[in-house]
């Protein structure tokens, strides 16, 4: 299957999802996770109507800037952000969707400020509580969130997640319905900066079951490019 058929087949399957839980297909958007593709892999995604892409690793986003390879979508950043290399990715990306320590926050804003710009971002939740994993424990955020009000060049948009592996298909659902929660305390607690009118969860395997807990943008790579060869 082609690259515009598996995206035509996925936005079928997001709006059945959608409109099974009442919500508007709309309000959900699809990010081409585009890591270990070519550029005119993501150019074809990107002709097929993705709303936007996502890239891991800062040395892939660089070189796929460098070919013009995101015309006409907005890049996101998704991968774990080392810190001294925020200059990199700062006013780059529309969106850095993986922020997952107070030592990034602060990085991203000292360099948001020295651009001038302010950046959005999305706090990466570490749902599973998963040594492998990055992101901000549940119970942290409590201590987190009241100390974002000081950087004033980043704006934060909502949460990311991904969810432990599951062994079944149903077995992120658990971990979704924990972000809808997180998300609806944060609303409840109105924090300044603060915002969450993003919350990117649901990957190829467990979009459906995300889109169903309330997640507004889905970030798909295999079921959109096929599997990635990491012989590569
Ligand atoms: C690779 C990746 C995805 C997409 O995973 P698939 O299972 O290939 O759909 C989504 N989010 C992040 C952060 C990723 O690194």
């Amino acid at each position: 299957m082609s690259i515009a058929e598996n995206v035509a087949r996925i936005r079928r399957e997001m709006e059945l999802a959608a409109l099974a839980a009442g919500r508007d297909p709309c309000s959900i958007q699809l990010c081409a996770a585009t890591k270990m593709n070519s550029a005119d892999a993501v150019r074809e995604a990107i002709r097929a109507g993705v709303d936007c892409c996502g890239e891991n690793r800062v040395q892939e986003l660089t070189q796929k800037l460098a070919e013009n390879a995101y015309e006409g979508a907005p890049v996101h950043f998704i991968g774990h952000l080392q810190t001294n290399k925020v200059r990199q990715v700062v006013g780059k990306v529309s969106l850095i969707q993986s922020v997952d320590s107070l030592r990034l926050l602060a990085a991203i804003d000292a360099e948001a400020r020295r651009q001038g710009i302010v950046q959005d971002i999305l706090l990466e939740i570490n749902i599973g509580i998963e040594e492998s994993k990055s992101g901000f424990a549940p119970e942290e955020l409590e201590d987190i969130l009241p100390k974002i009000r000081d950087f004033s060049n980043i704006c934060v948009k909502g949460l990311m997640c991904i969810p432990p592996i599951g062994e079944k298909n149903g077995d992120s659902a658990i971990f979704f319905k924990k972000m809808c929660k997180i998300s609806v305390d944060i609303i409840r607690k109105k924090y300044d900066n603060v915002k969450v009118d993003c919350m990117s969860m649901g990957m190829s395997q467990d979009f459906p079951d995300a889109i169903a807990n309330g997640s507004t943008m889905i970030r798909v790579g295999t079921a959109i490019f096929g599997a990635r060869d990491y012989r590569k």
